[in-house]
């Protein structure tokens, strides 16, 4: 537990809430501009990357664990002046500048930017041998991870437009799909069903579900999974190396309701090539954000736009932006 501190506000350039890629590389740039910013870690120091194996899309790196390229960029942001504050957000007032920002601690900080990088949360199914196998089989994400399927058969949970794009891209190195969908239909839209159940490496399993996931523990490796049948209740097994799950993510915006434009599903909403939020000084960076892409590389590249947007803003004010951008 952070220790609890109560004092006068700290006051601060730039705040960064989150310490994922987006979150360090927002830091990094930050401090480099001299602008000592605080960086506030969250729950989960390192974001979703501390919580997989290995990443082989991570420019310069052919391969490296999520947890240590989390801890370098960690290191890199602290190396250059940023200051990582072990804390959790549990209230903002964007309502004036400066942003009062409080933590669980009872630390409060003066922000004169914030810059928002909470991530998402993949949504799990919350199956008894799902963790265990997670990293190991089991995945949320089939660009960062449908590499290690080559020449392998797969099953991909989930009924809507992530699922069947998920799956078809999956096509591109499993040799067998299964797509498990718990309806007897998809929610995804026509165009991409069609291509979806014309491609012969697929197949759907109708009004199905996942009981569980099974594997060998020494090495960690699926096998298959256990199949329920939602109208019967009856299970059968289904042989499969990996498994992946799409059935949605949850960025991580509670805590900016009534604060900041969101859409329907959560994320941030940000101007057009640009990290800034409704509100004029606060910018989001990373999956936070985008719901599109949800890369590591992607959430470090917002990072740095938005820590440049900052910096932009304390120098010239709210119109440098938007005179940048023409
Ligand atoms: C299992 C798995 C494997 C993946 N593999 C790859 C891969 O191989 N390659 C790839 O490019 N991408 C991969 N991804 C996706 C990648 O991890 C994300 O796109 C990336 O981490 C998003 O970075 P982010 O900085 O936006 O947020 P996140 O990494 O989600 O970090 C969010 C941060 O916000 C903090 N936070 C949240 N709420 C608060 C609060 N109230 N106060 C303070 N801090 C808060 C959290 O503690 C966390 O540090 C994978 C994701 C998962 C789940």
């Amino acid at each position: 537990m952070p220790e609890v501190q109560s004092s006068q506000p700290r006051k601060t350039q730039v705040l960064i809430i989150g310490s994922g890629p987006a979150g360090y590389t927002a830091a990094i740039y930050a401090a480099r501009a001299a602008l000592a910013p605080v960086l506030i870690e969250g729950l989960q120091p390192g974001g979703q990357l501390t919580i997989t194996t290995e990443v082989e899309n991570w420019p310069g790196d052919v391969t490296v664990l999520g947890p240590n390229l989390m801890v370098r960029m960690a290191e890199q942001a602290r190396h250059v002046g940023a200051d990582l504050v072990a804390d959790i957000v549990t209230r903002v007032d964007f309502s004036k500048r400066p942003f009062l920002v409080e933590c669980d601690s009872g630390a409060s900080f003066l922000a004169e930017t914030v810059i928002v990088c909470t991530g998402a949360q993949a949504r799990w199914l919350g199956l008894p041998n799902e963790t265990k196998f997670r990293g190991f089989g089991v995945s949320a994400c089939a660009t960062c991870d449908g590499f290690f399927f080559r020449g392998k058969t797969v099953a991909v949970v989930g009924g809507g437009n992530t699922a069947v794009e998920e799956a078809l891209f999956l096509t591109n190195f499993a040799s067998k799909v299964h797509l498990i969908h718990r309806r007897d239909e998809l929610r995804a839209d026509k165009t991409n069903q069609a291509r979806l159940l014309a491609n012969p490496k697929v197949e759907t399993h109708w009004n199905a579900e996942i009981a569980d996931v099974e594997g060998t523990s020494d090495p960690l490796t699926v096998t298959g999974v256990v199949l329920r049948d939602t109208v019967t209740g009856a299970t059968r097994p289904l042989a499969c190396d990996g498994l992946f799950i799409a059935i949605g993510h949850v960025p991580a915006t509670a805590l900016f309701a009534g604060q900041l434009a969101m859409d329907d599903e959560g994320y941030l909403i940000t101007a057009p090539d640009s990290t800034a939020t409704s509100v004029p000084g606060v910018f989001a960076a990373g999956d936070v954000k985008d719901k599109l892409y949800r890369q590591a590389v992607t959430a470090a590249g917002m990072g740095c736009m938005a820590a440049l947007e900052a910096e932009r803003f304390m120098a010239h004010g709210a119109h440098a932006l938007s005179e940048a951008a023409e």
